[in-house]
């Protein structure tokens, strides 16, 4: 990506209900008031269920809606904005799409940006120098690790986040879900399948 702005304003990394609730988290645990493991399990919630499941909701409108698939690829701050029910994505959503011929997946080099009001909380592995420098380097090798396997012929685009500009992964919906309405088809869309890090569940991998 082009203009590559990082340096400038990075603290806009963390919304101000985020920056909120990590100032009254450690005064709460210093005084004694929580204890940090239930705090842990708070942040893995959002980490991996409440964020995660806006997003997979946008992934399985635009498998089941072709003019709002239209409409996220175009715009997709706008478009997620007209779905109503997640809150404002202050920064340039752009949404990538998955096809056989070319597979996407987000890195932040510099530091963590991340769609969080789509995704959620960024994993820790996201934020890590390997991931960081390979994403770059090694896509194939960094998918290798995460157990996703690509047909040699797949290109593999990788994005870089800033501040200004985050993306989100629109992965190739499952063969075998034909008829499915969005809720059931949004249990197959796991967070790292909007990182591209990974691919849907497939139909046999949830539980019924
Ligand atoms: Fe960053």
């Amino acid at each position: 990506m082009a203009d590559h702005d990082h340096a400038t304003d990075h603290g806009s990394e963390l919304s101000e209900t985020q920056l909120r609730v990590r100032a009254l988290e450690t005064i709460l645990t210093e005084k004694g008031y929580v204890d940090p493991a239930a705090l842990d399990a708070i942040v893995e919630t959002y980490e991996t269920k409440i964020g995660p499941r806006n997003g997979a909701i946008v992934v399985a409108t635009a498998w089941t809606d072709p003019a709002f698939k239209q409409a996220l690829l175009a715009d997709a701050t706008k478009a997620v904005a007209q779905l109503g029910h997640i809150s404002r994505v202050g920064d340039h959503l752009v949404a990538v799409e998955n096809t056989p011929q070319r597979h996407n997946m987000i890195v932040c080099t510099l530091c963590s940006c991340y769609p969080w009001e789509v995704l959620g909380l960024p994993p820790v592995w996201y934020k890590s120098a390997p991931y960081r420098s390979r994403a770059v380097k090694d896509p194939r090798g960094v998918l290798a690790d995460f157990n996703v396997q690509l047909p040699k012929e797949t290109e593999i685009r990788v994005w870089d986040s800033t501040a200004e500009t985050r993306f989100l992964v629109l992965p190739m919906r499952p063969a075998g879900t034909e008829g499915w309405s969005k809720e059931r088809l949004a249990d197959l869309v796991t967070r790292d399948s909007m990182i591209g890090t990974g691919l849907p569940r497939k139909p046999g991998e949830i539980a019924q």
